[in-house]
Order: C-alpha cells, then sequence, then structure tokens
C-alpha cells in the first residue's frame, strides 16, 4: 500500500479517520435501517485521530439530542447516546456542556428531560474544523491549504449582532448553496455541500446533521485575498449598520 498523507498535517497517515465520526451514525440494530451506507474515511496520523481524543463521543452527544432533529437523530440520542452516558455515570455530560440545564417539556406524568446547556464552544469548533479538512480532502481528494472557519448555525443567541449575523450568514448560504448537490449516502444523517470558488478565491461549504444541525464552513485557501466588505468593516467598528441581501435587511449595533 502506497504511504498516504494525512488529512490534516504532513504526516504519513497510520490509520483512518471517519468524517464525520462513525458514532453520529445509529447502528443497524438501533434505528431498524442501514443508516451506515458508505460512510466517508480519509487518512489520518496518530495525532489527529478523533477517537484518541474522544472528541467523537463529545460530538455526538453535543449534537445528537438537539431540538428540531429529525426522529433518526432523537432516536439515537435515547437510545445509543443515553447508554453511554448512564455507563459513565453522566460524566460525559460534565464534558460537554459548562453548564447544565435539564428542560422539562410536558405535564407532570409524562415528560421528556432534554439535557441542555452551554457547549464547550471551542471544543466544537475544533470537532468542525477537522471534520472540514476531512471533507475537502474527500471531496476533492486533496488536502485544504488554507484556513477554515466553522460557524455553527445551530447555537442560539440573544445577543443582537451574532443574532443579525447568523440570520445574514443561513440566507446567503441557502441562496448560494440552492442549485448545489448534496453530498453524501446517509442525508437522513450527515449530508454537505460546497459553493464555487467567489471573486476572491474563497468558498462555503455546509455541513448538515439531522436535517436540522448546520455548520456553515468558511474556506479561505492560503493564495486567496482577504474580502474587504464595508459593511463588516463598520459593524465590527461598532456603528449601526445595515447590510441588505436580496430584499432582506439585517440590521447591527
Ligand atoms: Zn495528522
Amino acid at each position: 500500500m502506497p504511504q498516504e498523507q494525512c488529512y490534516m498535517c504532513h504526516k504519513v497517515a497510520t490509520s483512518v479517520e471517519h468524517v464525520p465520526p462513525k458514532c453520529l451514525f445509529p447502528e443497524l440494530k438501533d434505528s431498524g435501517k442501514d443508516l451506515r451506507i458508505n460512510l466517508i474515511t480519509v487518512p489520518s496520523c496518530e495525532d489527529h485521530n478523533g477517537k484518541k481524543s474522544h472528541d467523537d463521543e463529545f460530538l455526538m452527544v453535543s449534537i445528537a439530542g438537539i431540538i428540531g432533529n429529525n426522529s433518526i437523530g432523537y432516536q439515537h440520542y435515547n437510545g445509543k447516546i443515553q447508554r453511554a452516558l448512564k455507563r459513565t455515570s453522566y460524566k460525559l455530560l460534565e464534558k460537554v456542556f459548562l453548564r447544565k440545564e435539564i428542560l422539562r417539556i410536558g405535564d407532570e406524568n409524562k415528560f421528556l428531560e432534554l439535557l441542555w446547556g452551554t457547549p464547550d464552544h471551542k471544543r466544537l469548533i475544533d470537532c468542525f474544523t477537522h471534520i472540514a479538512y476531512g471533507i475537502h480532502r474527500h471531496h476533492y481528494k486533496q488536502n485544504f491549504n488554507g484556513i477554515v472557519k466553522p460557524y455553527l448555525g445551530f447555537l442560539y443567541t440573544k445577543e443582537q449582532n451574532p443574532k443579525a449575523f447568523k440570520a445574514f450568514l443561513k440566507d446567503k448560504a441557502s441562496i448560494e448553496l440552492a442549485d448545489q448537490p448534496k453530498y453524501g449516502d446517509n442525508p437522513e444523517v450527515f449530508y454537505y455541500q460546497f459553493t464555487g470558488v467567489d471573486n476572491f478565491g474563497l468558498f462555503l461549504g455546509r455541513l448538515c446533521f439531522y436535517q436540522n444541525v448546520d455548520v456553515y464552513i468558511s474556506y479561505q485557501p492560503a493564495e486567496a485575498q482577504t474580502p474587504y466588505h464595508l459593511g463588516f468593516d463598520l459593524m465590527n467598528r461598532g456603528i449601526k449598520t445595515i447590510i441588505k441581501l436580496g430584499d432582506k435587511e439585517y440590521e447591527f449595533n
């Protein structure tokens, strides 16, 4: 077998890494249908294999239980994930959420317990950064040389600027991705999309989990120019700014 390069670095790969992690895809015995068709793998070195760091489990617990997911994500959360949580006496959760809350929905006899809290944002960004590089390697058959910036579209925010930016990014992505194909053989669990390259040499990716959890990835190739956007510059300086997209307006500051 020829020596292959790790999807994240220059080292020689010693194993394969599933992108996204295999544990996000329910097993046949739990779901009653095969949701592990042609799972995506990329060559990986020891350091960039998510199993070693338990990032795979962290990601699974963080996103499978999110409100609004399809029934597959929900079942997965109540099956395999609850078993994993019980097995570790809920220690796994302590690692996932920095601040925990239990949300109870329904009447007093019959309620759903949903665990929610403040997720470890930095660690989530790290997980999605790895997936972004992995998906690029898989799709374009080469490592991505540049910076990736994941944006977690599924996190709820009350602050005005992040809220307006989230709405803007979601709408912009949905326009640019509308005609782009969806890739992934288990779309109920995961699919991804890519936009074309813009005038600055940048492009956008979308990772979608359980038909609900959206993560947008900004890919900035090393040779690309940094775009100058007057609106965002004003926004960052704290000046009241309205950015228009089609017939919609997004107000900042
Ligand atoms: Zn590596």
